[in-house]
């Protein structure tokens, strides 16, 4: 079966909660082929240091683009976005454009935990 491929990015805020989250979900995410923003996969590899992720640019420094060129591709299957609804970000655009990217190519994203581990429940199956 052909491995799929998740991609993870998670606000300041929100970083905890997916190191949390993928540190819970360790044993379901390891199949995935995994992709994060830098500061993101940093954090998530810290607590887990047996996962491999490939690590892009960080969000703001183009790390959104990134995986938004790769939804475009076809290479990603599942998108684990943790947004900070509550404080502005400088890169706004860039959180927009990868969203949007997302709904384009129909990819299953998930913008909270709560989303995520419904998404990856389903995953199992
Ligand atoms: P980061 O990027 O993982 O490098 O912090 C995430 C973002 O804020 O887009």
């Amino acid at each position: 079966m052909k491995q799929l491929t998740l991609a993870l990015v998670a606000h300041d805020a929100k970083k905890d909660a997916m190191a949390d989250f993928v540190a819970r979900y360790e044993n379901d995410i390891r199949p995935f082929v995994l992709f994060a923003t830098g500061t993101t996969g940093g954090r998530v590899m810290e607590r887990c240091p047996s996962l491999s992720v490939t690590r892009l640019k960080s969000g703001p420094l183009g790390g959104d683009q990134q995986i938004g060129a790769l939804i475009a591709e076809g290479k990603i299957d599942a998108l684990f976005f943790f947004v900070d609804p509550l404080s502005p970000h400088p890169h706004d655009v860039d959180v927009k454009a990868l969203m949007r990217l997302a709904l384009v190519y129909n990819i299953p994203m998930a913008l909270n935990p709560a989303t995520a581990e419904r998404l990856i429940e389903s995953f199992r199956r």
